[in-house]
């Protein structure tokens, strides 16, 4: 008989996460990788979610615990494990100085450490999205665990609420904070909509057909084709045909003030145009998808968007 086992995640899946997610994500843009992984002897386990690996155990199901956490804070983390009282039969996590993709780890210590054994279900944090596919892709049940849905106030209330989404998918939604009263209201509206997983795919579809529809509009314009990963090439064409929109607008202004201009100061105006001429060939010759996800991301479609870039790129070939 092939031996069954229950493989779980730590991050955002038995260890709620929120409290330390600033260290990523906040208004500076800095991400203090250091004091996000110290600050994990301070998070919540998710006691919902350690009762149903406790059921899993008691009935002879083993449970490994698979981490996308570095092993800089093994010793932490075992004390966490002990302090809140998580039993487990084996913890495997990142050897520090690693950063291969969760999907890509995750798969490799399974493959390796696991071959041949039954998973009865992997639970996953639900941002996580390639480990879901992974298993989708051969028929490991999964199950996610989506970010906090309370207001986070306060850590002793907490319930894990099993949500059908309207795809018919099912995941666990973590609740905690002191507005349990409106609990039950937002886990209605999720079960209204559809899963993390189904809702990444449509933004896929989206994005490809949006990146699609740009293609034909580089081409229909006569600009070369991008170059890069599929990926980078993909997101590229958007941002480009964006710049180019933008880039019209300067040329409309140009024809508008062109004659006043040239009586007020012909030869400013001369190198103006000149300089927003080159830039503009300049532009239509890159080809390089990562310079135009590196320069042109977030340009918008307007005429001041339009200027900034061009007098942005005029000065790096120093035009100006
Ligand atoms: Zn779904």
């Amino acid at each position: 008989m092939t031996k069954e086992i229950v493989i779980c995640g730590l991050d955002g899946v038995i260890a709620l996460i929120e409290h330390r997610l600033h260290f990523l994500h906040n208004d500076e843009g800095v991400k203090q990788w250091d004091r996000f992984l110290a600050a994990c002897v301070d998070d919540m386990p998710n006691l919902p979610l350690i009762d149903r690996l406790n059921q899993a155990r008691a009935a002879g199901v083993p449970v490994m615990i698979v981490t996308g956490r570095s092993a800089a804070v093994r010793a932490e983390t075992v004390a966490w494990l002990r302090q809140w009282d998580i039993g487990y039969d084996g913890l495997w996590m990142r050897p520090p100085e690693n950063f291969t993709a969760a999907v890509r780890l995750k798969a490799g210590i399974i493959e390796q450490q696991f071959p041949g054994a039954k998973i009865r279900r992997i639970y996953e944090a639900s941002q996580h999205l390639a480990v879901a596919r992974w298993c989708t892709e051969r028929n490991i049940p999964v199950t996610l665990i989506a970010p906090n849905q309370g207001n986070g106030a306060s850590r002793e209330q907490l319930d894990l609420k099993v949500v059908r989404h309207a795809c018919e998918h099912v995941m666990l939604h973590p609740f905690y904070g002191d507005d349990d009263f409106t609990w039950d209201d937002r886990a209605q509206q999720l079960a209204a909509g559809p899963c993390r997983v189904c809702q990444a795919e449509e933004q896929d579809k989206e994005r490809q057909q949006k990146s699609d529809e740009a293609r034909l509009l580089a081409r229909e314009r006569g600009l070369p084709p991008l170059e890069g990963t599929v990926r980078q090439v993909e997101w590229a064409e958007s941002i480009r045909i964006n710049a180019f929109n933008a880039l019209d607008k300067v040329q409309k202004w140009m024809h508008q003030v062109d004659a006043q201009a040239r009586q007020e100061d012909p030869d400013h105006w001369q190198n103006v145009c000149h300089s927003i001429h080159r830039t503009t060939e300049w532009l239509q010759q890159q080809t390089d998808a990562k310079w135009w996800i590196d320069h042109c991301r977030g340009v918008r479609n307007n005429l001041d968007s339009g200027r900034a870039l061009l007098s942005g790129v005029a000065e790096q070939l120093g035009l100006f």
